[in-house]
């Protein structure tokens, strides 16, 4: 599934294929990839033919293109793809939207195997769509506020991973994000949030930027010059992971085998020595 470096790596692609050229066509060829629109596939096409793309933004995995004063807005679900390539190659049978611009240029392919994702058209959603306003910035935006975080953190009195996870407190911290962030910050995963302190806050906020920002300068370089990929994989995962999926393996600080916990249908993943379990602990 897609975190957020990646999505960010779909961002700079967008902006560098696709932002300052205007759209010919749009066609829908999977009308659930576009079930988030009120009156649907036609509403949709209507709404960007003819129309130029200005700005690519992100909010947590949400990405969006300003088309004027409106938004046309991505998710990109567990499989979802935004493809930039020659306009005669192959139709997938996977793609589900496709767009064609004004400049007979390289064209841009939504392609989604199982359909996740999806893709909507928000009006005067140019500076933050209104589907997306409730979800917190994360920690690469300017409106982003440690403090602010903190303080919340604080209250919310749950689990320190189930906190990391909540995108309404942080947006963009996945599963693997979330493990390799507090393995850093050394703190359990279950560890009630009322009881950390300043300074274990300001580290655990620190490792989450730093393991974000590490996965993002290689997500950065992994896709070629015409070719806009995301697929839920990236050669951080494989080169620099400390714990996550990495159960029975020594934690590269201590030697210790790492251990893997039942977690909300998934895995937390932690060093038994160097994040102890709290005698307290919140699921
Ligand atoms: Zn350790």
């Amino acid at each position: 599934m897609p975190e957020l470096p990646e999505v960010e790596t779909v961002r700079r692609g967008l902006e560098d294929h696709v932002v300052g050229r205007t759209i010919e066509v749009v066609r829908v060829l999977h009308p659930r990839a576009v079930r988030r629109q009120p009156a649907g596939a036609a509403e949709f096409e209507s709404a960007l033919a003819g129309r130029s793309l200005d700005r690519a933004r992100r909010r947590g995995k949400y990405l969006w293109l300003s088309v004027g004063e409106d938004a046309l807005l991505a998710h990109l679900g567990m499989s979802g793809q935004l493809l930039v390539g020659e306009p005669d190659r192959a139709l997938s049978p996977h793609v589900r939207i496709l767009f064609t611009f004004k400049d007979g240029g390289p064209d841009l392919r939504f392609t989604d195997q199982r359909t996740f994702g999806h893709m909507c058209v928000v009006r005067d959603g140019a500076e933050l769509p209104g589907p997306i306003a409730h979800i917190a910035p994360d920690p690469f935006e300017a409106a982003f506020d440690p403090a602010e975080l903190a303080r919340r953190l604080r209250a919310r009195r749950t689990g320190v991973k189930r906190a990391l996870l909540d995108q309404s407190l942080v947006s963009g911290v996945g599963n693997i994000y979330a493990d390799e962030a507090l393995w850093r910050a050394r703190l359990h995963w279950a560890r009630p949030t009322e009881t950390l302190n300043g300074p274990e806050v300001s580290r655990l906020l620190a490792a989450v930027r730093e393991v974000l920002g590490e996965a993002l300068a290689v997500g950065g370089t992994s896709f070629d010059d015409l070719y806009v990929n995301v697929n839920g994989e990236s050669g951080y995962f494989e080169r620099s992971l400390a714990v996550y999926g990495r159960e029975g393996f020594p934690c590269p600080r201590c030697g210790t085998p790492v251990r893997r916990d039942a977690f909300m249908n998934r895995s937390a993943y932690s060093c038994p020595r160097c994040q102890p379990r709290p005698r307290r602990a919140r699921f």
